[in-house]
């Protein structure tokens, strides 16, 4: 590990949601990991002695794949993202340390081994072998897309009745919580999000060009091209669903910006507190016209193509 020296100014940025992972490495990462365990209170509380700590942490990183998007230094932002939650809203004073626990080590957790294909993963099954207890269990599951309206709605249901003593309710903004730590880089300044959008496309084209390879291996007689062509249009259609995706998602957070929505204090707490601040409204702003600029300009680019190709327009 890392023999970086933790000041409390880099402590104070730690909580930051304009945290620059770009500035650190892997092995500084994992340090700066450890003080969110130590500055927490779970060390303390739980009684974890250090060198468990540390061989987990290494174990954590180890079974992170060198892919260009779900590699330990996404697993680095989320965590970051939730100690950042945690901290800004003061969720000591609400939830139960075994409650911030799960979300931290859900957050570390949940992208482990993730072999980079969007479409192969399989949550279900790895969030159920990392965690014995449900709560850390559905914490990691939450970040499953399939599950984007569902939680979402769970939650807008128990905002108005919101209770901190309610087991459910608490799962439940668990569940939002990991959601919102995982698609972060959209509410992070654009110098740190837009290397993770390149981070994104590459893992996606690299889906691409094996898929291609694959529609290669099986068209003996059938011309590659074509047949690669076709994969293309599909996996094209498929980004620009994720694309959707990432616009709604961005649209969803930013709608719970409206305080007239919001109805218990606490979650006033959530919301405004961490919301309205200029360092995150700001680069969600960015971001959304940044991408609402760059899927009108997709859909003029298809447009085109399908007027001047008529092979494209069947
Ligand atoms: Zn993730």
């Amino acid at each position: 590990m890392s023999q970086v020296q933790v000041t409390d100014e880099i402590r104070e940025y730690l909580m930051k949601p304009s945290f620059d992972n770009w500035q650190w490495d892997d092995s500084e990462m994992m340090v700066l990991i450890r003080q969110m365990y130590i500055d927490l209170g779970f060390v303390s509380t739980f009684n974890i002695e250090m060198g468990v700590l540390h061989r987990w942490l290494y174990e954590i990183y180890r079974h992170y794949n060198n892919v260009p998007f779900h590699n330990f230094k996404h697993c680095f932002m989320v965590t970051q993202m939730m100690y950042g939650l945690i901290c800004l809203i003061g969720l000591q004073n609400i939830f139960e340390p075994i409650d911030l626990l799960i979300l931290v080590t859900a957050a570390v957790c949940h992208d482990l081994d993730h072999p980079g294909y969007n479409n192969a993963y399989q949550k279900i099954n790895f969030g159920a072998s990392v965690f014995g207890g449900d709560g850390g269990k559905r914490c990691i599951l939450a970040t499953d897309m399939a599950k984007h309206s569902e939680i979402l709605s769970n939650f807008k249901d128990i905002i108005s009745t919101f209770d901190p003593k309610n087991k459910e309710h608490k799962t439940i903004t668990r569940e939002i919580l990991m959601k919102v730590s995982d698609i972060s880089n959209e509410a992070r300044p654009m110098e740190v999000s837009t290397q993770w959008v390149d981070c994104l496309l590459e893992e996606f084209f690299s889906q691409l060009s094996l898929l291609i390879l694959k529609a290669s291996d099986v068209s003996n007689e059938a011309r590659p091209m074509e047949v690669a062509d076709m994969w293309v249009e599909c996996l094209f259609e498929e980004y620009f669903h994720q694309l959707d995706l990432i616009l709604i998602k961005t649209a969803d957070i930013s709608n719970e910006v409206r305080p007239m929505e919001v109805a218990e204090p606490w979650l006033e707490c959530l919301l405004e507190e961490y919301f309205i601040q200029d360092d995150i409204i700001v680069p969600v702003k960015q971001a959304l016209q940044y991408y609402t600029d760059m899927q009108n300009a997709l859909e003029e680019e298809k447009k085109r193509q399908k007027t001047n190709n008529p092979k494209t327009s069947h």
